[in-house]
């Protein structure tokens, strides 16, 4: 497996508990990387060839003085940067460019989330705020806007795209499938967003879990170095990714004779519900606790 880019969750805290958050962020959560450990993944991350280093959550800017720090390392060490963030600091567009501003130079990219589940508004004015100020500084800066659950978007690959349709995985699973036209659980035989055997980019939690898809872990980066993970990753073998890719969630349900509903809202929904099914049977592949909303 080759990697291009590597997604670091700085903290599974989030300032919002938006009810399609597939990493179950809140701010009750826990998971928070130290400067340490953050220096560590980048270091292993270059050994791996990695190129390209997103900050994300959670809320990366709860923990602002680690994540400039994060950044000015990853840049210095030729990583194009990027930071995914719901601009709760932007509080107006000159406070906006004091946060921004030690962070000038580095950023490849600053993502910013606006919709009706982070703010009520479909571009909240702290959003803007941060992307005006982004403007001014010469930081490129993107979009997420995630549908509400009965509008016809396209679906989405990853994190980093614009509109997209929600993915009822997460808390999404929990609190927005039941509102979405359902689909017979047969049909579910594929993954659709998600290359399972080239992923090209992973994300990677406070904990060290490598994830393919939130809550999917492939390996440990504190207790392996990627660059082995990667090597040795096959997704044939792995119990979960193989049947993903021969046969979709469905193919979890068969081959593990699942209890199962008779209809779901989509791919992800039936793979979500079969993974918390499935997790005492692989506690380290379906991990961490946090990706399932169990919350101490
Ligand atoms: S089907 Fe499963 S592996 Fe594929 S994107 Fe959805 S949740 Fe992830």
């Amino acid at each position: 497996m080759k990697l291009e880019g590597l997604h670091i969750l700085l903290t599974y805290k989030c300032t919002y508990e938006c009810d399609h958050c597939f990493v179950w962020g809140s701010p009750w959560q826990n998971g928070t990387l130290t400067l340490e450990q953050i220096e560590n993944i980048l270091n292993q991350a270059k050994d791996a060839g990695v190129q390209s280093i997103y900050f994300e959550g959670g809320e990366p800017f709860l923990f602002y003085a680690i994540l400039k720090q994060a950044v000015h390392k990853a840049a210095d060490m030729g990583f194009s940067v990027g930071i995914v963030s719901n601009a709760y600091w932007a509080t107006s567009v000159a406070d906006a460019e004091e946060w921004l501003y030690p962070l000038m130079g580095r950023l490849a990219d600053l993502t910013v989330s606006s919709d009706l589940f982070h703010c009520g508004e479909c571009l909240g004015e702290r959003p803007q705020n941060a992307i005006v100020a982004a403007k001014w500084l010469g930081i490129p800066t993107g979009m997420i806007s995630i549908a509400q659950p009965k509008e016809d978007t396209k679906s989405s690959h990853g994190q980093i795209e614009d509109e997209s349709a929600v993915m009822y995985r997460g808390r999404a699973a929990e609190k927005l499938a039941r509102k979405a036209p359902s689909h017979p659980w047969e049909e579910f035989d594929a993954c659709p967003h998600e290359d399972l055997r080239e992923p090209g980019r992973v994300h990677l939690d406070p904990f060290g879990n490598l994830h393919i898809c939130q809550g999917i872990v492939i390996g440990n980066l504190f207790e392996k170095p990627l660059k082995q993970i990667c090597e040795e990753y096959d997704m044939e073998s792995h119990p979960i990714c193989g049947l993903l890719h021969s046969g979709g969630p469905a193919a979890l349900v068969t081959e593990y004779n699942l209890p199962h509903a008779s209809s779901y809202a989509d791919a992800c929904h039936l793979c979500y519900e079969a993974r918390v099914a499935l997790r005492a049977r692989f506690p380290d592949l379906l991990a961490p606790d946090q990706m399932y909303g169990v919350v101490e």
